[in-house]
């Protein structure tokens, strides 16, 4: 790591400690030609995501995005004890595991839905009436005939 005040390459840690809720490592440096010391961060290099919204248009994963959608649809439902970032912490170390680089903003609603079933069911419909932009009751039965011909089409297949 080179040296800001003299640019020597070689520098010594003298401190390292976990930032950003264990994500990076903060290091203080000191370099060995001119002692002066300096902090560097390290962190875990990850693919950017692709995600693709309902109208076509793409943006880059977004971790904070995801999290205050979340936060909005299940406001006073389950926003104690930190379950909303538990949710995101989990989708997002999958996403990145999975080492996809494109996904349907559709199938990220669809995998909080999955982790909100087993949580909070006011927070599960809440969610997914404003994911699934839901207008009116009309919206909640085509939902439910679409799912019905969803199954009766995966039954003629297998
Ligand atoms: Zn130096």
């Amino acid at each position: 790591m080179q040296c800001p005040s003299c640019q020597n390459t070689d520098s010594r840690v003298l401190e390292s400690r976990a930032a950003d809720a264990g994500r990076s490592v903060r290091r203080r440096r000191e370099c060995l030609n001119c002692d002066f010391r300096f902090t560097t961060y390290e962190r875990v290099e990850t693919v950017p995501i692709t995600v693709i919204k309902r109208n076509g248009n793409r943006e880059t994963f977004s971790r904070s995005k995801l999290l205050n959608g979340i936060t909005r649809a299940c406001e006073k439902t389950i926003t104690e004890g930190n379950k909303v970032q538990i949710i995101v912490d989990e989708l997002e170390t999958q996403l990145h595991q999975s080492n996809i680089r494109e996904i349907q903003s559709l199938e990220i609603g669809e995998m909080v839905l999955e982790r909100l079933k087993g949580i909070n069911e006011v927070a599960y419909i809440r969610f997914a009436s404003v994911y699934r932009n839901f207008h009116g009751i009309n919206d909640f039965v085509a939902t439910l005939e679409s799912f019905k011909t969803d199954k009766s089409q995966f039954a003629t297949i297998g």
